[in-house]
């Protein structure tokens, strides 16, 4: 894209999907995300239906929607009424609710497979719990599974203000692109459920901009190949052997740290709606959450240069651990002092440091159809098989998707392209729709 500073562009040329070479190419390529895109949503949607009919975690009754209660602890199980609560307690929930068995439910962290997808939207790449805080850890990539760049907004929905902001500032932009190695895909997004599911129902803060992730000891030279100016980050050793705890990445643009909150106790944070009773520090990442609550936030870390380590399984290969202080006070302040990965000791000064451990052989089984068969292989096995019963009442959804494809193809002098690739997808239908127009 002309558009972009010469320094963007030329550490781009090996993103061949980013600079499709043809219009026909990048018809294919915005199909493809579009397709993958279109099924998740809907799915997402799918699978809220289908949580908010869930049956009674003990006895399997139905409940008509919104009858059944929570567990007010765990928010992972409802029941009838307390009888079949009292019963499942007893059988086996004190158990999994205090050990983090599952998730707290909701659509937004879905770490089990929906509908008919073999792989789940959020699958839990680490997890850990401790003095009754837990949190899950899955990735906040791209669908091409390439990792961020800095010039890229977190929101993807705002990245063409973005684009115009990075490419207008002329030579003071090109220089922050230079200092901070910017056009560079170099950040790995992680997407983090954090819980309080503490006994003593006393409150706690979560401070998201202290949020860490370590290196694997024999990789901690690639991870430091990326380090660039102003970069959040701790040399230290341990055992003798050099590792590097990286903190959250810092944007040179908005001179804010990478992190957003996404979501409170399942509700999604908006932009520009009053900031939720948790949230008290929303630029620090900073969450007040009673008994119960939950709260998902989104990091980015530089791992590596973006050249030797480029793909999200790559950046999580490279690391060993994610890290997550919390301290139980309901100031609003961070205490004087917070363990970190490089100290990770805390002995009953009200602090506690999450340490989730990267599951890697979870991670090479949820990619394996990308590292050995290629981006399209991948894409089929995550979002082609999807079902095609959702499809029917979804379809409104899928002609206006394809209907902006259309005008897209239309303009590239290539509509029938579209046509083609959604036979392909097995959407022969809407093709068909889409054809005769
Ligand atoms: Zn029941
Ligand atoms: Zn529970």
């Amino acid at each position: 894209t002309p558009d972009l500073p010469p320094d963007m562009q030329s550490s781009r040329r090996r993103y061949r999907h980013i600079q499709p070479t043809s219009p026909e190419e990048m018809l294919r390529a915005s199909t493809d995300a579009g397709m993958a895109n279109m099924r998740r949503v809907m799915n997402q949607k799918t699978e809220e239906e289908r949580m908010a009919k869930a049956p009674c975690t003990f006895c399997g009754k139905n409940g008509s929607s919104g009858a059944l209660k929570s567990c007010s602890r765990c928010k992972a199980a409802r029941y009838c009424d307390q009888t079949c609560q009292l019963a499942d307690f007893k059988a086996r929930h004190k158990r999994e609710c205090a050990n983090f068995v599952h998730p707290p439910n909701t659509s937004a962290f879905l770490t089990k497979p929906v509908a008919n997808e073999r792989y789940p939207q959020h699958p839990a790449f680490a997890h850990w719990h401790e003095d009754g805080v837990g949190c899950w850890v899955t990735i906040a990539g791209r669908l091409e599974c390439d990792l961020h760049a800095l010039t890229d907004s977190m929101d993807s929905k705002q990245n063409r203000d973005r684009r115009e902001r990075v490419s207008d500032g002329g030579a003071a932009n090109r220089q922050i692109i230079r200092t901070h190695k910017a056009a560079a895909h170099s950040l790995l997004g992680l997407r983090v459920l954090v819980q309080n599911r503490r006994k003593d129902k006393t409150p706690i803060l979560v401070f998201g901009s202290r949020a860490q992730v370590l290196s694997q000891p024999s990789l901690t030279s690639a991870v430091l190949r990326g380090t660039a100016e102003g970069d959040n980050l701790v040399k230290f050793t341990r055992d003798k052997v050099p590792r590097v705890a990286l903190g959250v990445a810092n944007d040179p643009w908005d001179k804010s740290l990478r992190l957003e909150i996404s979501h409170i106790n399942g509700s999604e944070a908006k932009p520009n709606a009053p900031l939720p009773a948790n949230v008290k520090d929303a630029t620090e990442g900073t969450i007040l959450l009673n008994t119960g609550d939950f709260a998902i936030l989104q990091l980015q870390f530089r791992v590596g240069d973006g050249d030797t380590i480029s793909k999200d399984w790559e950046a999580l290969g490279a690391l060993e651990a994610f890290f997550l202080p919390w301290a139980s006070s309901d100031d609003t302040t961070a205490p004087a002092s917070l363990p970190t990965a490089q100290a990770p000791a805390s002995g009953g000064d009200g602090t506690g440091l999450l340490r989730a451990p990267f599951d890697q052989r979870g991670v090479r089984a949820h990619y394996a159809d990308f590292i050995e068969h290629g981006e399209e292989a991948y894409m089929r096995s995550h979002f082609g098989d999807a079902q095609t019963g959702g499809m029917s009442r979804a379809e409104g959804m899928v002609a206006a998707m394809g209907e902006m494809l259309l005008g897209q193809g239309a303009q590239a002098g290539n509509a029938d392209v579209l046509v083609q690739r959604l036979r392909d997808a097995g959407m022969g239908e809407i093709a068909d729709k889409l054809a005769s127009r």
